[in-house]
């Protein structure tokens, strides 16, 4: 006999089973209250031997409130009603997906379905070969055996939305989500009966031929894809949606990477302006932007999802980089500093295994400690808004249009090298959509363009009323010499805010990138390239052949502090001449080029010129920086621990060293500031290791004393609360300044006060 206790039990279980329980009492809906995820992503094999019971005691130990579970697209883990939905093949007639959502339900668990979707196998494209992409020859496009589905054609209109709706309606999923969603990438263009003619009924004109960039057909092309993705994006949400109530969303997977985005046609802007979840699919680090990159994707995400919504992150358990082992177990700390690296930045951590049988059984002991301190913590980990007077801009039209076939020397380099440098610098910062500027700029003291190109006359004039209200502005590169669809401008845009003029033509943008000359190859003689730290040159300064003498002062720039011993620095790269306007400053110079080999001829032929490496110049409040060097692709490259130094003295002068922020003690930290309800949250990340720079990290190491400063807002609580080591710390008010020691700092630290 059943008894009450048993009774209520169950009862809740059916009620969450049939989606009831999707919004708590606190009318919060379900992805609003899911702050752990976990994903066994499902192999063929695996309904031979899934032990459920296994993995829902791992759910537990890992605190999970939410799963990922394969239900169909490729693979379908239940047996579909559609006769082309390829069933795995060790599935049997068993209803998989089925039972584990029911198992996550029974165990409070919300659950995710999960849809790999735009492949299919040679039966399907026999049945309806209209409904995959071919290329110009009309040859269909191949993923290994698979065909690809065209975005455009009913498959995704009739086929798709017949699945998910048997999937909500046979098991009930909280929601939907999908691996592949976008469909091909860029690199293919589909030239399906169905791609030509919505094309033509949508711009007038014929598929581009091929991808040229300067092709108003292929620009015309890009922006269509990117439109049909939001159009999917709305459409699918509307099928699972009417199947599943309104808390049955649909949210496809992205990438953090926003060249990534744009190869698909996903517009990160735009997916969080309608995403009620962001779903990450960004699993691990690479050498070159290091566990610091998924803070600042958490931070990129949240600024334009909010910060009141959730971003989960699928975070690989197995060996994933540089080797990728899907069967190997990652070393502990190196997964466990990936998930820290994320929570810093407002990430909600996933697990994630391929296969839910592992002979590396190690990988299952990776991710518990996190969660469980994740859990132990959540109330301070969401809802909170970040803390930083730094914004760095970015835009993923400039990655587009500008960025082209080379988007990672040409946009991602000197984004990245900004990262680092203020990382480094541990000065907080925002990453900020260029479209969101005037929603932001109300704390921001400075914007940073790190080499954003294309900039359309609207953008230009929004940047201008952020300086024409005090605000700063540092801008390196070609920032602003392009439009917003490539096209060359014969001046900068922002020039009137540079003080500085382009001469001569400005060169049209090749598709296929002039790799930046000398980029990690110290044989290329016209990268042997310095710049001289000059005495204050005030006045006008013209090119080398025009103009006048400048006026010189004697003393250096501020933005020049630390390197009085020396009168050059390595620079790298190559600089034209520049008009520079009248008040405007030039504390560096360009030295060209000389011989590196034999080294009896490496002397400088040409000792200087008036070609400026940065202008400075004031207008009220405003002080504008602006860097024709690419010293933040250099330090990107290079780790010129000079470049970033140097940079970070930019950023301090630009910003009138308002940085609410200060770290003292050795060691490499990502300092992530937030406020939250009153108080100060400050996640420091010890990113110090003897594998900062090359993936895989398998000892953490221990810093500290760290003695942090804060610029205090209002009443200070006597004594700093530490989430990790716990315990407290007293804190000294001085001046406004809130001062206290973390003595030491293991992976991370989280600071309340
Ligand atoms: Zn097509």
């Amino acid at each position: 006999m059943i008894n009450r206790r048993e009774f209520v039990a169950s009862a809740a279980a059916a009620a969450f089973a049939g989606g009831q329980q999707a919004r708590a009492a606190s009318g919060e809906p379900w992805y609003r209250r899911a702050y752990r995820w976990g994903q066994t992503n499902i192999v063929e094999k695996d309904p031979v031997r899934y032990d459920i019971g296994w993995w829902r005691r791992h759910w537990k130990a890992t605190e999970v409130q939410a799963l990922i579970i394969n239900a169909g697209g490729i693979v379908a883990y239940y047996p579909s009603k559609f006769p082309l939905h390829h069933r795995a093949e060790f599935l049997n007639g068993r209803d998989l997906f089925g039972e584990l959502t029911r198992a996550a339900h029974n165990d409070g668990i919300f659950v995710m379905a999960r849809m790999d979707s735009n492949r299919a196998a040679e039966d399907f494209f026999k049945a309806h070969p209209d409904w995959f992409a071919v290329d110009i020859a009309g040859k269909p496009y191949r993923a290994a055996d698979k065909y690809i589905a065209c975005i455009n054609s009913p498959y995704y209109d009739e086929y798709l939305p017949g699945v998910l709706r048997e999937i909500i309606e046979r098991s009930h999923p909280e929601g939907i989500t999908d691996n592949s969603w976008a469909g091909m990438s860029r690199e293919s263009i589909c030239y399906c009966a169905n791609c030509e003619r919505k094309f033509h009924a949508k711009t007038g004109s014929a598929l581009p031929r091929a991808a040229d960039w300067d092709d108003p057909a292929y620009r015309k092309w890009i922006l269509w894809n990117y439109e049909r993705r939001i159009e999917l994006w709305d459409f699918n949400n509307k099928v699972t949606q009417t199947a599943g109530g309104p808390d049955c969303i649909w949210s496809g997977m992205n990438s953090g990477s926003v060249s990534s985005q744009s190869r698909s046609f996903r517009d990160m802007r735009e997916i969080c302006r309608r995403a009620q979840i962001m779903m990450l699919d960004h699993q691990h680090r690479d050498d070159d932007t290091g566990f610091q990159q998924n803070g600042d994707t958490g931070k990129r995400v949240h600024g334009m999802l909010g910060w009141d919504k959730l971003a989960p992150e699928s975070m690989a358990m197995y060996e994933s980089g540089p080797g990728y082992y899907r069967l190997a177990s990652k070393p502990a700390p190196e997964a466990r500093m990936w998930m820290i690296a994320g929570i810093a930045g407002g990430i909600q951590p996933w697990w994630h295994y391929v296969s839910a049988y592992q002979e590396d059984r190690r990988m299952y002991d990776s991710p518990g400690p996190v969660m469980r301190w994740d859990k132990d913590n959540e109330r301070y980990l969401v809802n909170r808004k970040p803390v930083a007077t730094v914004g760095v801009v970015w835009s993923q039209r400039n990655t587009d249009f500008y960025g082209r076939n080379d988007p990672g020397e040409r946009v991602d380099a000197p984004y990245t090298g900004f990262m680092h440098t203020l990382v480094r610098a541990r000065i907080p910062y925002l990453p900020l959509h260029i479209d969101d500027l005037e929603r932001e700029d109300e704390n921001l003291k400075l914007l940073i363009l790190p080499n954003v190109a294309a900039v359309s006359d609207a953008q230009a004039d929004v940047l201008r009323r952020f300086v024409a209200r005090g605000g700063s502005l540092f801008a390196t590169g070609q920032s602003s010499l392009y439009d917003e669809w490539g096209d060359p401008r014969p001046d900068f845009a922002l020039a009137d805010l540079f003080g500085a003029h382009r001469e001569g033509a400005t060169p049209k943008l090749q598709g296929t990138t002039e790799r930046q000359r000398g980029t990690r190859d110290r044989s290329t003689p016209d990268s042997h390239t310095y710049l001289r730290l000059t005495p204050e040159l005030r006045g006008k300064v013209d090119g080398p052949e025009v103009g006048d003498e400048p006026a010189i002062t004697g003393t250096r720039h501020p933005v020049l502090k630390g390197f009085e011993r020396t009168d050059i620095l390595a620079y790298g790269g190559t600089l034209m001449p520049l008009r520079v306007a009248p008040g405007a400053v030039v504390p560096l110079t360009f030295i060209p080029p000389f011989p590196t080999y034999p080294p009896e001829t490496a002397w400088m032929r040409q000792p200087s010129t008036n070609i400026p490496g940065l202008v400075l110049s004031e207008r009220g409040k405003s002080r504008i920086a602006y860097m024709p060097a690419d010293l933040d692709r250099r330090y990107q490259h290079e780790h010129l621990p000079d470049h970033a130094n140097l940079l970070a003295n930019i950023v301090r002068w630009a910003a009138h060293d308002e940085i609410p922020l200060q770290v003292d003690g050795p060691g490499l930290i990502d300092c992530h500031m937030y406020t939250q309800s009153g108080r100060t949250i400050l996640h420091l990340v010890n990113l110090t290791s003897a594998a900062t720079w090359r993936a895989p990290l398998d000892e953490l190491i221990p810093i500290g004393p760290v003695k942090v400063h804060i610029r205090a807002t209002g009443q200070v609580n006597p004594s700093a609360q530490l989430l990790v080591s716990k315990g407290t710390r007293p804190v000294a008010l001085s001046a406004g300044i809130a001062s206290f020691e973390v003595p030491s700092i293991l992976d991370h630290e989280v600071v309340v006060l």
